[in-house]
C-alpha cells in the first residue's frame, strides 16, 4: 500500500471512537423521513470541525446538506450518508453506519488532503431513503450535476459489492361506486369493492407472466364500511417494481389496464394516483465496482455469500441514473440478520457495527483516492456509464 493509501487507513482508525460516538448517537436519537434535523447536524458539525465547508438544506431539502474539500482541478466525487429511520423499529435499516462511515470517509480524505491528486470530494447527507426518496428531490434540483461518480455503503448481513436494487413506482386506485342496501335493494348499488377484487385478482394472473426479477404488491386500504351497505368507495395502495426503468414502466401500465378493466366491469369510476417519489432502479457500473474491489482487502473485508433474489429499491438508484453509481453492502451483523428487524437495530450498534463502519470509511476513502489518482479509471467508468 502506497503512503496515501496507508494514512487514510490509519486515519480512519485513529477516528474510531469518535466515528462510533457519532453512529451512537444518531442511533440513539431515531428521526423519520425529512426530519433528521439533529442527525444532518452532528454529521454536518463532524465535517466541519475536520475542515470542511458544509452546507445545509442544499437542493430546498432543509435536512440534507453538502460538505466540500477541494484539492485543484480534477473530477467530484460524492460520497453519500444516510441518516434516516423507521418507524417504530427505529434504526432497524442501520441508516446511522452509513452516516457516520460517509463522514469518516470524508474525515479521512481531509487529513490527506496535501497527498490527494486534484479533485473535488462531497460528502452529501441525503435524507428520507425510507420514505419520500430524498435522493431523487436532489437530483431534480442538480445536486449531482458534474459529479463523476457517486459512492455510499449500507449496513448487511453480509458484504456484497453490488446487489440489484429494483426501481418501484407507487399507485393509489380509488373506485367509487353507490351505496345501496346489500339484502334489500342490492341492485340499486355499484360495488367499488368488486373492482378491488378484480383488479387483484388481475394482478395475481399476470404475475405468472411477469419476469422473476419483477414484484407487484398491494394492499386493500380501504374496503367498504360494513357488510349490509355495497361499498360505494374502494381503495388500493400497489408497488411495481422492475430491474430497469423500461420494465418497471411497462408493468405499471399493466397494473393500471387491470384496475381500468375492472372498473368498467364494476361500472365504477377509477382515479389512479401515481405517486411523485419513483426510486428508480440500479444501474450497475462494473469499472466503478472494479476500483472498489481493488481496495475491499485493505478495507479488511471480503465479499459474502451471493444473496440474488433477495431485491430491494433504494432512492440510491435515482442518483444512478444521472452518474456512475455504487452501493456496497457492508457486513455490520451476523450472517442471517434481517434488515428492518428489531434485531438488525440492535446489531447496528453493536461492537460489528463498528468494525464494519470503519471498512466502509476505508472503502470508500481509498476507492475514492484511486479514482482521484487515475484518470483513466474514470474514463472506463463514464464510457460504461454513456453505452448502457
Ligand atoms: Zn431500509
Ligand atoms: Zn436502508
Amino acid at each position: 500500500m502506497d503512503a496515501l493509501k496507508q494514512g487514510i487507513v490509519e486515519s480512519v482508525d485513529g477516528l474510531g471512537d469518535d466515528l462510533a460516538a457519532l453512529s451512537s448517537r444518531i442511533h440513539a436519537h431515531p428521526e423519520l423521513a425529512f426530519e433528521e434535523r439533529r442527525a444532518c447536524g452532528w454529521v454536518g458539525e463532524f465535517l466541519a470541525k475536520h475542515g470542511f465547508q458544509v452546507e445545509t438544506g442544499v437542493g430546498g431539502v432543509e435536512t440534507a446538506f453538502r460538505a466540500s474539500l477541494e484539492t485543484g482541478p480534477g473530477p467530484t466525487l460524492a460520497i453519500l450518508c444516510e441518516y434516516d429511520a423507521l418507524p417504530g423499529i427505529g434504526h432497524a435499516c442501520g441508516h446511522n453506519v452509513i452516516a457516520a462511515a460517509g463522514a469518516g470517509a470524508g474525515a479521512a480524505l481531509m487529513a490527506m488532503r496535501d497527498r490527494l491528486p486534484g479533485g473535488r470530494i462531497q460528502v452529501i447527507g441525503t435524507p428520507a431513503e425510507e420514505r419520500g426518496g430524498g435522493k431523487g428531490v436532489l437530483v431534480d434540483a442538480g445536486i449531482f450535476k458534474g459529479v463523476d461518480a457517486a459512492m455510499m455503503i449500507h449496513g448487511f448481513d453480509r458484504t456484497l459489492l453490488h446487489q440489484d436494487l429494483l426501481g418501484v413506482v407507487r399507485v393509489t386506485f380509488e373506485w367509487a361506486g353507490r351505496a345501496a342496501h346489500a339484502s334489500t335493494d342490492p341492485w340499486e348499488g355499484v360495488n367499488a369493492l368488486d373492482a378491488c377484487v378484480a383488479t387483484f385478482n388481475s394482478v395475481a394472473m399476470l404475475r405468472q407472466q411477469m419476469r422473476p426479477d419483477c414484484r407487484i404488491h398491494g394492499i386493500v386500504a380501504e374496503g367498504g364500511a360494513a357488510a349490509n351497505i355495497i361499498p360505494e368507495r374502494a381503495v388500493a395502495d400497489f408497488n411495481v417494481r422492475g430491474p430497469s426503468l423500461d420494465a418497471m414502466w411497462a408493468l405499471y401500465r399493466r397494473v393500471v389496464a387491470a384496475a381500468e378493466a375492472a372498473a368498467t366491469a364494476t361500472s365504477t369510476r377509477l382515479t389512479a394516483f401515481q405517486h411523485p417519489d419513483v426510486y428508480e432502479p440500479l444501474r450497475r457500473n462494473q469499472p466503478l465496482n472494479d476500483v472498489f474491489a481493488g481496495n475491499l482487502a485493505a478495507a479488511g473485508l471480503a465479499e459474502g455469500p451471493a444473496a440474488p433474489d433477495r431485491v430491494a429499491s433504494s432512492d440510491i438508484g435515482n442518483v444512478s441514473q444521472v452518474t456512475p453509481t455504487i452501493h456496497a453492502w457492508v457486513a455490520i451483523a451476523p450472517l442471517g440478520t434481517a434488515i428492518h428487524t428489531r434485531e438488525f437495530a440492535a446489531a447496528a450498534v453493536a461492537p460489528t457495527a463498528r468494525a464494519g463502519l470503519l471498512a466502509g470509511a476505508k472503502l470508500m476513502a481509498l476507492s475514492a483516492a484511486d479514482l482521484l489518482a487515475e484518470p483513466s479509471r474514470l474514463a472506463a467508468m463514464k464510457e460504461e456509464f454513456r453505452r448502457r
